[in-house]
């Protein structure tokens, strides 16, 4: 891992109050628009997934490149992107409209273009009973092999759409989860979103259900969207990270944010850095070995972590030195942005200053 850039190796890190989260802005942009402009040719309305950065001004970034709205899976997240002016917010995740939920959502709905997924009967009768009346929309999850959530069968998703009652079901969306599973994916699991939402919400048209969206995506099947798909909602793809990599859906030169850290101990035969797993989460996904790549020392493996050491080992010759200030890629972007409360942008100048983004959203996990 040599390729990430963040910002000019001019640059004095050892000034940084670490770890810290680096986003490399002229990569981050470089995402944004590519991603708009694969939607753009593919005919799709994007509405990128926020959970990856949490950040009010990506997601202005987002729309300013021409997302049709943000998706979240928090009313939570919801609620921090409402108060900042977002005014189009798809919860993409199986709600539950109950408890302190229900009147929450009631608000957003009554601030926002809402739309709620949903996937059994039994919530979609908690969404009717709260959202009647508001502006707001249902979306039924798709189970498209994923064996997360969603409804398997068009069936069943006419039970659903039957539970909602009043309330407008304006279409189906999946989330290809199977498509992080093993490297080069992308384009199967993309096809087998497509054949899914459509079995479904063919299902539900002729049931009298006019079906407008159509909503697939992840990082890895974004760009394999198949025909009929109206939607994508990838979020990974903002800042990618070891796991994008690892799978085939980007090179190593589409990392937008590193994780810097200082060595603060040395032992015999290894040394430790400030960001545990309060700062890399402890994902460790199968295809990967260790928890982060160090930038420009392949060699060295980052072997365990705890809340605030990461212990790095390899040949002793090639271990750095006390203070020396590394950049870690980490495996799972996401959890390591929601551990934290700023992101540290890089310009695209390298005369300019160091920007601080506040992570909006962070821990909104409800
Ligand atoms: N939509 C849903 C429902 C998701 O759960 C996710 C991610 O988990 C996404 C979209 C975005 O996928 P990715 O993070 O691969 O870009």
């Amino acid at each position: 891992v040599t390729d990430v850039r963040f910002g000019s190796p001019d640059r004095d890190w050892s000034t940084l109050d670490t770890p810290a989260l680096l986003v490399d802005e002229v990569t981050l942009v470089e995402n944004i628009e590519a991603m708009a402009s694969r939607a753009r040719e593919l005919g799709l309305a994007l509405r990128p997934h926020v959970k990856t950065h949490k950040c009010v001004e990506i997601a202005r970034l987002q729309i300013a490149h021409g997302a049709e709205g943000l998706t979240v899976a928090t009313i939570g997240e919801a609620e921090v992107f409402a108060s900042a002016g977002f005014t189009d917010l798809f919860i993409a995740y199986p709600v539950r409209a109950q408890g302190a939920k229900a009147q929450r959502l009631k608000d957003l709905a009554a601030a926002v273009a809402l739309r709620v997924g949903v996937d059994s009967s039994s919530s979609a009768e908690l969404l009717a009973d709260c959202l009647r009346g508001t502006s707001a929309s249902l979306l039924i999850e798709v189970d498209s092999g994923g064996s997360r959530s969603g409804v398997r069968t068009p069936k069943e998703a006419l039970a659903v759409a039957h539970g909602a009652g009043d309330l407008p079901v304006i279409g189906v969306f999946t989330h290809g989860g199977h498509s992080y599973r093993e490297p080069g994916q992308g384009p199967a699991v993309g096809a087998e979103e497509g054949i899914a939402v459509r079995r479904v919400a063919a299902a539900l048209r002729r049931g009298g259900y006019p079906m407008s969206v159509l909503s697939t995506g992840s990082t890895p099947t974004a760009g394999h969207a198949a025909a009929g798909v109206t939607e994508i909602r990838p979020g990974t793809y903002v800042f990618n990270d070891r796991l994008q990599v690892g799978l085939g859906s980007c090179e190593i030169d589409r990392v937008a944010l590193v994780v810097a850290a200082t060595v603060v101990s040395r032992g015999v035969d290894h040394v430790v850095l400030d960001a545990g797993a309060k700062t890399l989460s402890k994902d460790l996904p199968g295809v990967l070995d260790g928890y982060g790549a160090i930038v420009g020392r392949d060699r060295l493996r980052i072997e365990r972590l705890y809340d605030h050491h990461a212990v790095v080992t390899g040949p002793v010759a090639e271990l750095p030195g006390l203070g020396e200030v590394l950049a870690v890629v980490p495996n799972h972007v996401c959890p390591v942005v929601d551990l934290d409360t700023e992101l540290v942008l890089v310009p695209a100048d390298p005369e300019a200053g160091i920007v601080r983004w506040t992570v909006d959203a962070h821990s909104r996990s409800r």
